[in-house]
């Protein structure tokens, strides 16, 4: 079907204002396969009218302009993107192009899943990161290496030490976005979001991910050699197959990789000329390189009728609200419930109850709705005043979230989940304390916190639906055991706001027990590397709740005996403070974990009491604010790594 010039221009508009929204605003107002429909339309309009073509179509540029705050970087090779293919029919016509452009019958190609992240570059020089900067429009992108360093999995030093280009696609993984999903649409979003924030803190709060998928200055022959040694130097490259150029062969390999589970959001998979001598010979369009192609998983989209919004309650009160629908089909699964993510994402969709929707399922995550199809509902969906576990006037926004939270401590949603929380696996480990039993305990009385469930007894449980003798013997068990936890595991297991498994491990380092962090100052808390306000805030705000304090008693009184996380390698260290600054040739946490295992303390800011600084390559203020105390009678010993090493530490 053609369309008319205005048409066509319409179209232009439309995507560019997508496009924005989608690199700048990081937000997609419609699916991506709307927004794959009108940009076919619009090529195929330039197809045929080649002189009408407007300077500003987004088939001539890539993404949008750089956003102004952040400094702007010109890519020395760009970063194009990849043309799509929808279906197999698309991948046959890619390779017969391939036959036709070059002499080459028989070439190899290489394939590998296609991420839905952010494409970045990376450069490093002498074997140290550099810069790294985001795609942008393809030509200029932004530099964003303080975030990009936040990246654990990415080295930043490598035993290569020529200039090195390389690029990777940032993402965040679906274990971790299942923490934030109901502040984000996807984790795309999510990522892209992080990856612009001015204070890297913020990112790191994200726990970015990446997969290096190539390198513009690697001189081997092939993608599939340049891929495995990148592999070589650390990188975490994304998983890539050479393969002969057969249909059926690749087509195996697509539906490989459509059903396995990778744990980061895979839209696709990118097939490319593998031989290096050969991409160049093809070369690129102004937008996308000729030997290369993206195929798009398709997503199946149903209609169904919303017929009710649930809200349900999460371990710190987060409502989430849970769409109920008419029971369809999707992909092969009957689906019932589908995600709303949040209020925003309600309001953005327009959406009332006994609406006509459509809901997508891509991949194995739960349906989401993408938008609605007949807007016929008449019940508008509404933040709920009360709280639908506890019944209280007691819903709040949560400050500076979109999310809303039931702010009662007695809440029994909350109540429930916080046990849940206790029990589970990377906490105290109380195997067999499932849903079923922990709403049992709850309506019986048998429980109200989790310092109840020690003084649970025989009859308590014996007594429980499908519940026996062996059952209930190894659940006490797993409760006594459970007694001796690392304090880390107690400290996550409480469920602190902001405390999560990484940042419990960290206060479990520097504090023995409850008491000694509890009698710790915001101030002395802050001095530990890694623990910014809001976490200390919210340790020192929740220590000196009486509720919590009586818990912690009762969970004494019952036998709670933390261990201590690590057991000091020796003390001689003890009582001495360390500050790191600069580079330095190994990962900062080793460093830091080779002082604690002797005893000694790493702070984060230089004073006078100071007894180690400990400085890299490029040390910076740390140092100067050092020699000017030493002059002012400080005795502040600077030294480098290696006499750390040598001297400081004890072998
Ligand atoms: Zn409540």
């Amino acid at each position: 079907m053609s369309i008319s010039h205005d048409e066509y221009l319409n179209l232009v508009k439309k995507c560019n204002q997508l496009n924005i929204d989608y690199y700048q605003n990081n937000q997609s107002s419609v699916t991506d396969k709307a927004y794959d429909q009108w940009y076919q339309k619009l090529k195929r309009y330039e197809e045929h009218h080649p002189l009408l073509i407007a300077s500003d179509s987004p088939t001539q540029n890539v993404g949008t302009t750089p956003d102004s705050g952040f400094a702007q970087y010109e890519h020395k090779e760009h970063l194009l993107s990849l043309s799509n293919a929808f279906n197999l029919e698309d991948v046959e016509k890619f390779f017969e192009r391939i036959t036709k452009q070059t002499t080459h019958t028989n070439f190899n190609i290489s394939i590998e899943p296609k991420i839905d992240g952010c494409a970045v570059s990376i450069i490093y020089e002498n074997g140290k990161l550099k810069l790294a900067a985001t795609r942008g429009n393809g030509k200029i992108g932004e530099v964003v290496t303080h975030n990009i360093k936040t990246i654990g999995s990415l080295p930043q030093r490598i035993p290569f030490l020529s200039p090195l280009e390389i690029r990777g696609e940032v993402y965040i993984s679906t274990k971790n976005f299942e923490k934030m999903k109901s502040d984000f649409a996807n984790p795309r979003n999510a990522a892209s979001g992080a990856l612009r924030q001015l204070d890297p803190k913020v990112t790191k709060e994200r726990y970015l991910d990446i997969f290096i998928y190539g390198s513009s200055t690697s001189n081997l022959a092939s993608h599939y050699d340049t891929i495995q040694w990148l592999a070589s130097l650390n990188f975490p490259v994304i998983e890539t197959k050479q393969l002969p150029n057969d249909l059926t062969i690749v087509k195996n390999e697509i539906s490989k990789i459509q059903t396995t589970s990778y744990n980061v959001d895979i839209d696709g998979a990118v097939i490319k000329v593998d031989n290096k001598q050969l991409q160049h010979e093809m070369g690129t369009t102004s937008k996308a390189p000729k030997w290369a192609v993206a195929f798009k998983f398709p997503e199946e989209e149903v209609i169904t009728t919303l017929e009710a919004v649930e809200f349900q309650v999460g371990r710190t009160g987060v409502i989430t609200p849970v769409a109920h629908v008419t029971p369809v089909n999707v992909s092969g699964a009957t689906v019932q419930r589908a995600t709303l993510h949040n209020f925003d994402e309600i309001n953005r969709l327009n959406i009332h109850v006994g609406d006509e929707i459509i809901i997508k399922r891509a991949g194995e995550v739960i349906p989401k709705i993408v938008g609605v199809s007949k807007s016929i509902g008449k019940i508008k969906i509404k933040v709920p005043t009360h709280c639908p576990s506890c019944g209280q006037d007691s819903i709040r926004k949560i400050e500076g979230q979109i999310a809303y939270q039931c702010i009662n401590p007695q809440c029994p949603a909350q109540i429930k989940e916080r046990i849940k929380h206790f029990c589970s696996k990377n906490a105290m480990g109380i195997d067999g304390l499932g849903d079923a039993i922990v709403d049992q305990l709850l309506t019986e009385n048998k429980i109200k916190t989790v310092a109840d469930l020690y003084k649970l007894t025989r009859n308590d449980l014996i007594h429980l639906e499908r519940f026996g003798e062996k059952s209930t013997e190894n659940l006490l068990s797993a409760i006594e055991n459970s007694k001796t936890k690392p304090f880390t595991n107690i400290l996550f297991g409480l469920g602190i706001p902001f405390i999560g498994e990484v940042s419990a491990n960290i206060i479990a380092n520097h504090f023995k027990n409850f008491s000694d962090l509890f009698n710790a100052s915001e101030d002395q808390l802050l001095e530990i590397d890694q623990i910014g306000p809001k976490m200390a805030n919210a340790i020192t705000t929740t220590a000196q709740s009486e509720s919590f304090k009586s818990l912690i008693t009762e969970l004494i009184e019952a036998g709670i005996k933390p261990m201590a996380s690590k057991k000091a390698a020796s003390t001689e260290l003890t009582g001495k403070t360390f500050v790191i600054t600069g580079t330095l040739s190994r990962p900062r946490t080793s460093i830091e974990a080779l002082i604690k295992d002797h005893g000694g303390k790493v702070v984060k800011s230089v004073s006078k009491s100071l007894n180690y600084l400990v400085v890299g390559e490029s040390a910076g203020s740390k140092l100067t604010k050092a020699q000017t105390l030493n002059e002012a009678g400080a005795t502040i010993t600077i030294i480098n790594e290696s006499t750390l090493i040598k001297d400081i530490v004890p072998s």
